[in-house]
């Protein structure tokens, strides 16, 4: 059964997606490496961004930890989502939790060059408490959550499963 500390980055970004996509990650189904956009993104780290220093914290794994205690993300995607706020929220908590000063995240979107900048505050820290809480709710489950309309599915590197089987 997975617990609290289990919880990384990529739960918290499929819970805030679909909490199908989480579930099933969970239990191992990764057809990520398939995708076109995963590929894009992970090039973009190793190239355009390659001086930033991924930082490993078991569970999760930030793209970059600067000198001002801001955590940095790179995104490929057009646009802010929900779930990369969570997400990068998540490595706030994992960093405070041990021990790290953290004065918030920065969201790179390498598409429109634009940065979305968010502090840290207390009502964050909740916030991402109880997200954990969320998907581990979700994980744990015995059967998968339902899927959305279809339409929420475009994209999703999970969709031969969801649609097919
Ligand atoms: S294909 Fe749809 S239902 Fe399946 S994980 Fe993706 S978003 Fe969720």
């Amino acid at each position: 059964m997975i617990t609290r500390e289990d919880i990384g980055g990529v739960h918290i970004k499929y819970l805030y997606h679909c909490p199908r996509q989480l579930w099933l990650y969970a239990r191992g189904f990764r057809p990520e490496h398939l995708n076109e956009s995963v590929q894009l993104g992970t090039a973009l780290h190793e190239t355009t961004y390659s001086r930033y220093s991924p930082v490993d914290l078991g569970a999760a794994r930030l793209d970059h930890y600067d000198g001002q205690a801001w955590v940095h993300e790179i995104k490929h995607s057009a646009r802010p989502t929900a779930a990369d706020r969570a997400q990068a929220r998540h490595y706030c908590h994992q960093l405070t939790r041990i021990g790290v000063p953290v004065e918030g995240a920065i969201l790179h979107y390498y598409q429109s060059r634009r940065t979305q900048r968010l502090p840290y505050t207390p009502e964050q820290h909740t916030h991402a408490d109880n997200d954990i809480d969320r998907a581990v709710e979700v994980i744990n489950s015995p059967t998968s959550p339902p899927r959305p309309d279809r339409a929420r599915c475009h994209g999703c590197s999970y969709r031969d499963y969801c649609w097919n089987s």
